[in-house]
């Protein structure tokens, strides 16, 4: 396994240069106290904690994994103390409601954080991670009662949370879950059913474990209307507020699974397990959302990570590794071959992470600034605007970064030719845990429809033509730059033909409601080359721009620009495909009958 060094240069050339973070900070409410120099020192320790106790214990994650006792789950030698140590630093007290023990820094600084765990150990940084989305549950739809009993311990680390979605019989058509809440005298409920793949379900790392359950109320209507949201503790508070007596909640068994092995993913018997209702009846999927959006920016940041830490493995590697002659002649004439570095293949996949690792960075980031508005903006108008944003960039961060996410992970593992299937470099590890990130929080397939269907389609465009519109004006402003050109032309003709394939999609659907599933991963693919487009567009800029007034690091912003036009003449072609298959129509994939495919 590669040692984690954090991308520091990249991650203050994304916030600071290309998002102007300083700026974004000082417009939110309460964001003066995100200071440049206060992000630098945070940035700076959270790297140096992830680097030294987190990075270690990546692989000893993946070798050991949870177990099972009698004692309830053990997480992988080294998890406990370290989480300790995450808790002594107050790292998840770091962006929550300072009403409630939080230190209320915006939440993108959050996810800076949170990319730099997630890379270097994700099965660790889950454990946070669905705490992160506990809190943000309760601090939007819980009542003053739940924010004191619950969300203090919360946000101080010493209890963590998970969310309880998924059954055995259903993972994307929650509609159709059956776990049942039936109330109790005191105001409390019953909750009785069987969540399945729970992640950080039970563990040894925390003294409480808040689960946040979706469950039926009796005679809830059918379908999505009828799901409700309850807390459900597995100690019971004290009224003092400590963890008291155990509630009848279990982990059943462990799944044994491709990858993030040091993260316990639980079957949960719930056995009339006492919980409290939280949010309004028969609304727990909308309640739920808060949570789930949370997880999707939190999985686009798997992608991420899975690039990054791949490439800076294959990097090292491919530096090191002696193999053949450079096609134009030896490059290290004095050894017996050339290092791997030289062939035009090897940075093809080297490039591929590069551009992946830092684009993702990028639309994170902005993603995250979307959020930091939703929450903190200044005015209703800017909530607002930044809301459509952020609901329409969220599928495609999550969908299309997990998707080329892998794919770089993958490529990272290429570069070491047999030895990248071999465990000890970890390179296969890393392919192991990446390919999850596809899966959950919504398939690859649910994103799509998300974007295409609901962000899209119902809002006859508007969230597209919000995003556009802001491309468009950059293309504008830079149409008379020369040496913007290649990136400009490229980037101008894709955000039309982005509005005019959507259109199309559109008028089919209306015909066939297919087309829309039939299109809609195939959109959501170009959807991300596009957006990839206009952040490397906009990076090219900022990187000449810095050129252009002069700079003492000529290497980094040329290589910001060789990246680009990688990124342009390498990757964005891909777009062309999708453009291709997403209009292919619904007939291809519905004509077979069911019975024909076995033949
Ligand atoms: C390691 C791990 C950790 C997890 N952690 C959690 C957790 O903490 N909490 C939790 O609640 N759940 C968790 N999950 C569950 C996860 O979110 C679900 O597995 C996922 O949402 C998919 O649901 P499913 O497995 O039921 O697949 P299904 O819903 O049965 O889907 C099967 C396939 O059909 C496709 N499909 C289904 N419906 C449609 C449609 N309408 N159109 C097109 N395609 C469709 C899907 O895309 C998928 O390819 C976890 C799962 C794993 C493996």
């Amino acid at each position: 396994m590669p040692d984690y060094k954090a991308p520091l240069r990249d991650i203050k050339f994304v916030m600071s240069e290309l998002l102007d973070s300083e700026q974004h900070y000082a417009n939110l409410n309460g964001g003066e106290d995100a200071t440049p120099d206060m992000v630098d020192a945070i940035i700076a320790e959270g790297a140096k904690f992830c680097e030294q106790v987190l990075s270690p214990l990546n692989q000893v994650g993946d070798r050991e994994g949870c177990t099972l006792t009698e004692d309830g789950v053990k997480t992988p030698t080294g998890f406990k103390e370290a989480y300790q140590q995450y808790v002594e630093g107050g790292w998840p007290s770091m962006t929550a409601d300072p009403n409630y023990g939080g230190q209320g820094l915006p939440h993108s600084l959050g996810l800076v954080m949170s990319e730099m765990v997630g890379t270097c150990n994700w099965s660790f940084g889950m454990y946070p991670g669905l705490s992160h989305g506990c809190t943000n549950t309760i601090e939007t739809h819980g009542t003053e009662e739940h924010k004191q009993t619950y969300l203090t311990k919360l946000i101080s680390g010493e209890w963590t949370g998970t969310m309880c979605l998924t059954e055995p019989h259903c993972g994307s058509d929650l509609g159709t879950l059956r776990t049942k809440a039936e109330p109790n005298a005191d105001g409390s409920y019953s909750i009785t059913g069987t969540k399945i793949f729970i992640s950080a379900g039970e563990h040894d790392m925390a003294e409480n474990i808040v689960h946040v359950v979706l469950a039926r109320l009796p005679g809830a209507p059918e379908g999505t209307k009828g799901i409700s949201l309850f807390i459900v503790p597995k100690r019971l508070p004290n009224d003092d507020g400590s963890a008291g007596d155990r509630n009848t909640v279990s982990c059943g068994s462990l799944e044994h699974k491709m990858g993030i092995h040091g993260n316990a993913t639980c079957v949960m018997n719930f056995d009339g397990a006492k919980g409290w209702l939280i949010g309004p009846e028969n609304k727990g999927l909308n309640c739920m959302f808060t949570f789930m959006n949370t997880a999707r920016i939190g999985t686009a940041i798997q992608g991420l990570g899975a690039a990054e830490l791949g490439f800076q493995g294959s990097l090292a590697y491919a530096k090191d590794r002696l193999a053949m002659r450079s096609l134009s002649g030896p490059k290290n004439p004095d050894g017996p071959a050339d290092p791997i570095i030289v062939h035009p293949d090897v940075r093809r996949m080297l490039l591929t992470q590069k551009v992946v690792a830092e684009g993702a960075r990028a639309l994170i980031y902005l993603t995250a600034q979307q959020a930091d508005l939703v929450h903190s903006g200044k005015t209703e108008e800017e909530r607002k605007a930044a809301d459509e944003a952020l609901g329409f960039l969220t599928p495609i961060a999550k969908a299309f970064l997990t998707e080329i996410g892998y794919e770089a992970a993958n490529l990272g593992m290429q570069v070491f030719g047999g030895h990248g299937f071999i465990t000890e470099w970890g390179m296969e590890q890393n392919v192991r845990d990446a390919r999850i990130g596809m899966i959950y929080e919504g398939t690859t397939g649910i994103q799509a429809l998300d974007l295409l269907g609901r962000k899209v389609l119902m809002t006859q465009g508007e969230s597209l033509k919000g995003f556009t519109k802001q491309v468009h004006l950059f293309c504008k402003e830079n149409a008379d730059n020369e040496q913007l050109k290649e990136f400009i032309e490229p980037l101008a003709a894709i955000n039309k033909e982005w509005g005019d394939l959507t259109m199309k999609v559109g008028m089919t659907a209306m015909k066939n409601r297919e087309e829309v599933g039939a299109a809609s991963v195939d959109y959501l693919m170009y959807s991300g080359y596009a957006v990839f487009a206009y952040l490397w567009a906009r990076m090219a800029k900022v990187a000449l721009d810095k050129m252009v007034e002069g700079t003492t690091e000529e290497m980094f912003y040329n290589a910001k620009v060789q990246s680009a036009r990688f990124y342009f003449k390498r990757m964005l072609p891909r777009s062309k495909t999708h453009a291709e298959t997403m209009l292919a129509g619904a007939d291809s994939l519905m004509d077979m009958p069911e019975e024909a495919f076995a033949f």
